[in-house]
C-alpha cells in the first residue's frame, strides 16, 4: 500500500494573492498520505474476491461494474458496511502480497507489477472511506472511524512485514539500475523499483524483531490519537455557535447575513429574526473584516483561535504532546535525532536547515511588510480619530485592513463578489482547463452522488484523430454543511493506472477525482470572496494531477509526488484567476450579467498586494512553528504546549496583533496525521515552484500559450511520481528554481 496522499489537497493555505488569503485548508488530513490506494494485488485472485460479485450482500465488496463508470453505489453505502467490508478487504491484500512474497518468479512483473495491483478491493472500499469520513463524517461514521484508525494502521504495519516480501523487493531494488540501463525495463519500472524499496524502509523494513513491534505499536496508537483530535475539532466546530439578530450585523455584507440566517434554519432555529454565526472560515473570516461591532468580534475571534481547546473535557493539547511524544520514538528507532529530520530526508528539501532557510528568508521580509501594514492602519485611526483601547489586537485587523483598502485604494472587496457567483467561477475554471490542457467537463445530472449538493461530470478531450474520448469522472462537492470537515481538499475514488488486474473493464483505468469545498450556501447564488475562488481554483489544480495522470502504475501515479512538490499543481493553477483574460469574460454579475468594470479590476490589482505581509505571517509562523516542535529532541513530563507556542512566538518577534493562522490545539495538518507534520513548509517551498513556472507562461507574452501549457501538462501534471521532482522542474524551465518570482508576487522585494 502506498500511501498516497490523498487528501491532499490541501488549499493551502495561504495563499498566495490576494487579500485574505483563505485558508487553508486541510481537510483531508487523515487520510493522506495514507495512501489511498493499497497496492497490491496481483494476479492471484483470493477466495473472498471471487464472491465478490453484482449480488453481494455488502455494496462495498460487490462489483460496481452495474454502477455508471465503475462509481462507488453510493446511495446503498452506510456507515455500517465499512468495518465487515474493511474485515474481508485487508485479509484480501494480505493474501495477494504473500502470493508475491511466496512466488517462484522473480521478475519485475510477478513482484513489482504485481505489488502495484495488490489490494484492490481495499483500494476500493479505502477510498470510500475516506471521502465519508471527511464529507460525511456523521457521528455513526465517527464511531467506524474511531475503532478502524488503529486497525488500519495495524494492517498497513503488517503488509510492510509480510516474511520474504521486502527481500524480493530488495533485489529488485538492487538490480534496477542495470535493467534500466540495459533498456530491459523503462526508466518508470526502475523509478517504482527505487520508491517502494525507499517507502518499506521508511516503514522500518530494516529494523529488528522488536523495534517492528514497537513501530507498529506506535503507528497504531498515533492513528487513534490523531483521530480523537481530528474529532475534537469537528466538535468544537458543530457545538459552537452565536445566536444573533439581523440588527446584530452592523457594517456586514447581504450575504454573509443572509448566510446566517441559512445556519440559523439549518440548526433548526426557532426565533424569529435568528441568525448564527458558526466556527467556519468562510463565515468567520468576512464577519471579521466587516463588522463594526468590536465586542462582537473579539467573542467570534476567541472561539475561532481556541477551536480544540473550548472544552476542557477534549483539550487537544495533552493529546498533542502525545503524538509529539510518539513521533520523536518513531524518528529515534529509524536512528534520527528528531521527527523533522526523519520527515524531511524524503522531500526535495532533503533537511529541516533547508526549510527552515526559505522560511527565514521570508519570515523576515513579511515582518517589514507586516509593520507597514499596522502603521497605515494606525495613521487611519488617528485620521479618522477613532481611538482603540490597547491597540489593534488580532479581531481588529481584518477589520481596518478593508478600511485602509478602501481609503487607500478607493477598494472594496465587496464589490466584486457579485461577480464572483460560484456557477461563474466554476465555468472559469473549466474554460481555463479548456484552454490550457484542452478538458471539457459534461455535466451528468443524472448521477447522484452521496450527497445531493455533489455535481458529478464526464471529463473528455479530444484525441489526435478528433474523436472525443473520457478521460475522468469529477465530483465538485462545494458546499459547507454539518459532518462536513473544514477547508478544502483534492481526493480519489480511483487512481490513474495503466496496470489493471488482467480482465479488468478498461473504464477501471479512468481516474475519479473529486473535490470540496466550504463555501457558505447563499439562499439563491452563492456568492464567493476572490480567496474563496483561488481555493476553487487551487483544488482543481490537485485535480488536474489527479485527472491527467499519465502513468503505467498507479503506485506513482497522480498525486503520490515528494511532498514539497504537491502543491505545487494546485498553487500554479490559482494564477490564472486573476489574469484579467479571464475576469473579463467570466466575472459576471450574477444578477445583472454585467461584466467586471475595468476600473474595478485596476483598483483591485493595485490594491492586491496590501496585507500580503499579515498573510505571509500567519502562514509562515505555522511553518516555523511546525519544524521547530518537530525538531526538539525531548517532550518533558511537564511539557506546556501553550507556553511552548508563547515563548516562540515572542521570541520569533511575531508582529503585534497578528497570530497563527492555525494553532496548535486545531492545527489539523500537525496533529490529524503525520503527513503534513513538519511538512507545513511545503507550500511556501512549493509557491517558489509555481511562480517560477507562471513566469514561464508570462514569459511568453500568452498565460495561455500552447507549447508552454503542453509541457506543463506533460512534466508537471501527468508525471506523478515517475520522475524525480527535480528533474521535472529542471525540465520544464532548463535550469533550477528560483525564489525571485514568488518574492516579488508577494510584494516582499
Ligand atoms: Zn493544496
Amino acid at each position: 500500500m502506498h500511501l498516497r496522499n490523498v487528501a491532499l489537497a490541501l488549499r493551502s493555505l495561504t495563499a498566495i494573492h490576494s487579500s485574505n488569503k483563505p485558508a487553508i485548508a486541510f481537510a483531508f488530513h487523515p487520510k493522506q498520505h495514507q495512501h489511498r490506494r493499497m497496492t497490491l494485488h496481483s494476479t492471484a485472485v483470493e477466495p473472498s474476491l471471487t464472491s465478490a460479485t453484482s449480488t453481494h450482500a455488502n455494496p462495498l465488496l460487490r462489483s460496481w461494474s452495474t454502477e455508471p463508470f465503475h462509481l462507488p453505489p453510493f446511495k446503498s453505502i452506510e456507515p455500517r458496511h465499512f468495518e465487515p467490508a474493511f474485515e474481508i478487504a485487508m485479509d484480501a491484500h494480505l493474501k495477494d502480497l504473500e502470493s508475491i512474497a511466496n512466488s517462484k518468479q522473480e521478475d519485475f512483473e510477478s513482484i513489482l507489477a504485481a505489488y502495484d495491483r495488490a489490494g484492490a478491493t481495499l483500494s476500493k472500499v479505502y477510498s470510500v472511506y475516506g471521502n465519508y469520513v471527511s464529507s460525511l463524517n456523521t457521528p455513526e461514521m465517527q464511531l467506524v472511524q474511531t475503532k478502524m484508525a488503529p486497525l488500519l494502521s495495524r494492517h498497513t504495519s503488517k503488509t510492510y512485514n509480510v516474511p520474504g516480501l521486502f527481500e524480493k523487493i530488495s533485489k529488485m531494488n538492487e538490480v534496477r539500475d542495470d535493467m534500466v540501463k540495459s533498456g530491459e525495463w523503462t526508466e518508470e519500472m526502475g523509478r517504482l523499483a527505487e520508491r517502494v524499496y525507499i517507502k518499506f524502509v521508511r516503514m522500518g523494513a530494516l529494523l529488528g524483531e522488536e523495534e517492528k513491534k514497537e513501530y507498529a505499536d506506535i503507528q497504531a496508537e498515533l492513528a487513534t490519537l490523531q483521530t480523537n483530535f481530528m474529532q475534537n475539532v469537528l466538535k468544537d466546530e458543530e457545538e459552537w455557535e452565536l445566536i444573533l439578530t439581523a440588527a446584530d450585523f452592523e457594517g456586514c455584507p447581504p450575504d454573509i447575513i443572509a448566510a446566517a440566517r441559512k445556519a440559523a434554519i439549518d440548526r433548526n432555529k426557532t426565533q424569529e429574526d435568528a441568525h448564527v454565526i458558526t466556527l467556519g472560515r468562510s463565515m468567520v473570516e468576512p464577519f471579521l473584516s466587516y463588522s463594526t461591532r468590536r465586542d462582537l468580534r473579539q467573542k467570534v475571534f476567541e472561539a475561532f483561535a481556541k477551536r480544540g481547546e473550548l472544552n476542557p473535557e477534549r483539550d487537544n493539547k495533552k493529546i498533542a504532546i502525545e503524538i509529539l511524544r510518539l513521533r520523536k520514538r518513531q524518528a529515534e528507532l529509524h536512528g534520527k535525532k528528531t521527527f523533522a529530520e526523519y520527515q524531511l530526508e524524503d522531500t526535495m528539501a532533503q533537511t529541516p536547515e533547508a526549510a527552515n532557510k526559505l522560511l527565514m528568508d521570508v519570515w523576515t521580509k513579511s515582518k517589514v511588510a507586516a509593520d507597514k501594514e499596522r502603521e497605515m492602519m494606525e495613521a487611519f485611526l488617528k485620521e479618522s480619530g477613532e481611538c482603540l483601547e490597547s491597540g489593534i489586537q488580532p479581531w481588529d485587523w481584518r477589520f481596518y485592513a478593508e478600511k485602509v483598502r478602501l481609503a487607500n485604494f478607493n477598494f472594496d472587496e465587496n464589490e466584486m463578489k457579485p461577480y464572483f457567483s460560484l456557477d461563474a467561477v466554476t465555468d472559469a475554471v473549466f474554460d481555463v482547463s479548456n484552454k490550457l490542457y484542452g478538458l471539457k467537463y459534461v455535466k451528468r445530472p443524472d448521477i447522484v452522488a452521496y450527497h445531493p449538493d455533489v455535481n458529478v461530470y464526464e471529463v473528455r478531450h479530444d484525441t489526435a484523430d478528433g474523436e472525443e474520448e473520457l478521460v475522468a469522472i469529477f465530483l465538485h462537492d462545494n458546499y459547507a454543511r454539518p459532518y462536513k470537515s473544514s477547508g478544502a481538499w483534492m481526493s480519489e475514488y480511483r487512481t490513474q493506472t495503466k496496470n489493471l488486474i488482467p480482465g479488468s473493464d478498461p473504464i477501471e483505468s479512468i481516474p475519479i477525482v473529486s473535490n470540496n469545498n466550504n463555501f457558505a450556501k447563499g439562499s439563491d447564488d452563492t456568492l464567493l470572496s476572490f480567496d474563496d475562488g483561488v481555493t476553487l481554483f487551487h483544488e482543481m489544480g490537485h485535480g488536474h494531477h489527479g485527472m491527467l495522470s499519465d502513468c503505467t502504475y498507479e503506485y506513482l501515479a497522480s498525486t503520490s509526488v515528494l511532498k514539497d512538490f504537491v502543491e505545487l499543481p494546485s498553487q500554479l493553477m490559482e494564477h490564472w484567476l486573476s489574469e484579467p483574460e479571464v475576469l473579463k469574460k467570466h466575472a459576471k454579475h450574477h444578477k445583472t450579467g454585467e461584466i467586471l468594470p475595468d476600473e474595478l479590476i485596476k483598483k483591485f490589482k493595485a490594491a492586491e498586494l496590501f496585507n500580503e505581509g499579515f498573510a505571509t505571517i500567519e502562514y509562515t509562523s505555522c511553518a516555523l512553528f511546525d519544524i521547530a516542535i518537530h525538531s526538539l529532541t525531548e517532550y518533558s513530563d511537564d511539557f506546556d504546549m501553550a507556553k511552548f507556542e508563547e515563548d516562540y512566538l515572542k521570541e520569533m518577534g511575531m508582529p503585534q496583533g497578528i497570530i497563527m493562522r492555525h494553532r496548535p490545539p486545531h492545527f489539523l495538518h500537525f496533529f490529524a496525521s503525520s503527513s503534513y507534520a513538519a511538512g507545513y513548509y511545503v507550500y511556501m517551498w512549493a509557491q517558489v515552484l509555481d511562480n517560477d513556472v507562471f513566469a514561464a507562461f508570462k514569459e511568453t507574452g500568452d498565460v495561455f500559450d500552447k507549447d508552454t501549457a503542453e509541457r506543463c501538462r506533460k512534466l508537471i501534471y501527468s508525471a506523478g511520481n515517475t520522475v524525480a521532482p527535480q528533474d521535472l522542474f529542471r525540465q520544464f524551465r532548463g535550469r533550477d528554481p528560483e525564489v525571485k518570482f514568488m518574492l516579488e508576487n508577494r510584494g516582499l522585494i
